[in-house]
């Protein structure tokens, strides 16, 4: 019947635009009738200690999910089977750039702002060489980087609809030897059998990349929905920095787990829901498929729930 997911990375404590797309997520799965799963985005950075508080958190909202969380830091050697395979079809080459080198030169009229302006794609196998021997001596590696398949990739978005977006020759394993997020995620999406992704709408702009990924390595492509961010007031995303933004600190002021989801319905048009079942009631298709796309700002309380 197909999976939806929620895959946070635990570098802190889930703030309240994080828990609202855990929702979002685990009632769209459920909605249309999917498994859900949950995945650790662990291989970047962590937070020691932030991995289970925020499953607390999750459960404490009465999100539930399907088996075994995955670990992503478990999976090196499926990543790395993928990257094999990429490479084994030619679709890799070699990078030898320095952030400032990709800098200064992709500011080169035709390359879209952020992408990398192919400045290793056509070298000689002497320039390679060259240019290994001198990473080797500062004690540096190459990043692997994908051969696009295309210059542009259209996904579907059940919030955005047809979204065509530039895909760029993207780093897939990093210069310290990591398999970059991109790879990882199409790689562990396609083992969890995920078929629907919810996640924030900062990560709309990476889809297509993920896409054409995904179908290199004949992994079904899921259908997308990207949901907007919490922003603070000052219309920078919102950030523990904020005030009290998580359950925790929502805790001290008198904040129940109960209390935060009615807060979190009412921004979704739903007035006096008090658990997760609550909201998977209310939030049928039609509403939720009218969501607004303009983000959530949020003014992070200073006292107790009663006139929020
Ligand atoms: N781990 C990513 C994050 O927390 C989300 C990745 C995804 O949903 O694809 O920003
Ligand atoms: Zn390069």
């Amino acid at each position: 019947m197909g999976t939806g997911r929620f895959a946070p990375s635990p570098t802190g404590d889930l703030h309240l635009g994080n828990l609202r797309t855990a929702i979002l997520s685990w009632v769209w799965a459920r909605r249309t009738g999917r498994a859900f799963v949950l995945r650790l985005e662990d291989i970047d950075r962590v937070r020691s200690g932030s991995a289970e508080r925020q499953i607390a958190d999750l459960q404490a909202i009465g999100i539930d999910w399907d088996g075994e969380i995955l670990v992503q830091s478990t999976r090196h050697e499926a990543h790395t089977a993928a990257l094999d395979d990429l490479a084994a079809k030619g679709l890799l080459f070699e990078c030898y750039c320095s952030r400032k080198d990709i800098r200064e030169a992709a500011s080169a009229p035709h390359v879209p702002p952020g992408h990398y302006p192919g400045t290793c794609l056509h070298l000689s196998e002497d320039e390679r060489q060259a240019k290994r021997a001198e990473l080797a001596a500062a004690h540096r590696l190459p990043a692997l980087r994908l051969r696009a398949p295309a210059s542009r990739w259209t996904v579907f978005d059940e919030l955005h609809g047809e979204y065509t977006g530039p895909v760029d020759h993207f780093v897939v394993q990093r210069s310290d030897g990591v398999p970059a997020y991109n790879l990882a995620a199409v790689v562990d999406d396609g083992f969890q059998g995920v078929d629907q992704v919810v996640r924030g709408d900062d990560l709309l702009s990476q889809a297509p990349a993920q896409a054409a990924l995904a179908t290199l390595l004949r992994i079904p492509v899921p259908v997308y929905v990207h949901v907007p961010l919490a922003l603070a007031p000052s219309g920078a995303r919102l950030a523990k920095r904020d005030g009290a933004v998580t359950l925790e600190d929502l805790a001290a002021l008198g904040w129940s787990p109960a209390d935060v989801l009615e807060w979190i319905g009412r921004s979704l048009g739903v007035s006096g829901a008090r658990t997760a079942a609550d909201l998977l009631d209310a939030l049928d298709m039609d509403r939720l498929r009218a969501m607004p796309l303009d983000p959530w700002v949020v003014t992070p309380p200073t006292g107790g729930p009663q006139g929020a």
